[in-house]
């Protein structure tokens, strides 16, 4: 290279930039995950993972979605891969629609995964320093989704019914002194994600009942809800809206439910039903993030919600069901005395707390040399605590991994006590 040709290059060579500078305040307020780091820790091929939150793979329904796609594609032609409506697939909204009386598609928008509805309500609702009721513990994902755009959190207690709805009542009372009542509220009534509890019912009523006395929209987020192994199925917080208030457009309940959990999760098909204002609105918000959920995936859910998905649900209820009540006996033959758990009616998870002063984050080390890892549940608190706590999840490993996993993870406890 001459001289002339290497000081070209170099006055092309751009100057440095300080990219952390140069980030918005919303990304600012997105956090690296402390445990994600951890949990790569838990990535080994032989150890027992109660930590994922996964979906049984070798339940998935490949033949179904084989056959599926290829039915869409012969129905549809190239309208299966082409650009479709933001709202989504008109027969799957219809097929929403249809699972609740007085509902209509206009109330149904598609999102790509329950996710996005999270991160679309929360760039349609929250403005900086809105106030938003959380369950402590709760979503973890939901709190990512939400935290760029600046909510300011506040946490509604729970016990083993979910959330404590008399504790709520005092809360909004004294946010309605400071003339400050909460915005939003976030909750998982089902088989919560990361405590396996259920709301009952009496309080479900009364929720509903709190969120009209006191104007609070609620995000009811229920990717489980048709998972349950155990007990009767309860009304959702939006049914029980529609019964007192008859209308959708007049509901205070944002209802989400997404096909990952009953389905295949990498479809990446869910929904939201809500009042028409807040569904006109995520159309518009969806158009600037992914303009539509593809067309394809939308059209394999909607040829399998028919006939392959009730008995996807069964099969996938039976299984669910089998592993808790596997881990259940494992942690009471394993488990020291002194450390509680919950008991599932349902989902995927259940909540473990060790004697006060424990701490699940320093034990997983511990846990990993054992061959086992769970989620330690701090990070499921948006205000911070929960040191001694974790999540389980039963769904993602075969019986004999449940036993084997749940005796080492006793082990584990055992020897730290
Ligand atoms: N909400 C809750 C409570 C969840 O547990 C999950 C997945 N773990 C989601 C939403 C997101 O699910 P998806 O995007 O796959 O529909």
């Amino acid at each position: 290279m001459t001289t002339t040709q290497t000081s070209a290059v170099q006055s092309l060579e751009p100057a440095a930039l300080d990219f952390a500078a140069l980030l918005s305040d919303r990304a600012r307020r997105m956090k690296a995950s402390t445990i994600r780091e951890l949990l790569k820790l838990t990535q080994q091929p032989d150890i027992i993972n109660f930590g994922g939150g996964l979906p049984a793979p070798e339940l998935f329904p490949l033949g179904d979605i084989q056959r599926a796609a290829n039915a869409a594609l012969e129905r549809y032609g190239p309208a299966a891969v082409q650009y479709g409506t933001t709202e989504g697939h008109l027969p799957l909204r219809e097929w929403i629609a249809a699972q609740t009386p007085g509902l209509t598609p206009a109330h149904v928008q598609i999102t790509t995964g329950s996710q996005q509805a999270l991160d679309l309500l929360g760039k349609v609702l929250i403005n900086e320093g809105d106030l938003v009721l959380v369950e402590a513990p709760t979503y973890l994902g939901a709190l990512q989704s939400f935290q760029p755009y600046g909510p300011q959190y506040l946490e509604m207690p729970t016990d083993e019914y979910g959330i404590d709805v008399d504790a709520l009542e005092e809360l909004l009372k004294a946010q309605r002194r400071k003339g400050q009542v909460p915005k939003l509220l976030y909750a998982i009534p089902n088989f919560q994600n990361p405590t396996g509890r259920t709301l009952s019912l009496e309080r479900r009523r009364r929720l509903v009942e709190l969120s009209g006395e006191y104007g609070v929209l609620v995000i009811e987020d229920d990717p489980y809800g048709k998972l349950r192994f155990v007990g009767e199925e309860l009304p959702s917080l939006y049914s029980l809206s529609l019964e007192r208030c008859g209308d959708p457009d007049r509901s205070h309940i944002i209802y989400c439910s997404s096909f990952s959990k009953t389905l295949v999760p990498g479809l990446r098909d869910a929904w939201v039903q809500a009042a028409a204002p807040i569904t006109d609105k995520l159309v518009q918000a969806k158009q600037g993030a992914d303009l539509h959920t593809p067309t394809l995936t939308q059209m394999i859910v909607a040829e399998l919600v028919q006939d392959v998905l009730p008995r996807q649900i069964e099969r996938v209820r039976v299984a669910y069901g089998e592993r808790a009540a596997l881990m259940l006996a494992g942690l009471r033959e394993h488990f020291p005395q002194g450390v509680q758990f919950t008991e599932p009616e349902g989902g995927m998870f259940l909540w473990v707390t060790l004697p006060e002063g424990m701490d699940t984050v320093a034990l997983l080390p511990r846990a990993v040399e054992n061959r086992v890892a769970y989620v330690p549940g701090s990070p499921f608190y948006a205000q911070g605590g929960g040191a001694n706590t974790m999540r389980l999840s039963y769904s993602n490993a075969a019986p004999a991994q449940i036993e084997a996993g749940i005796a080492a993870l006793g082990a584990t406890l055992r020897s730290a006590l």
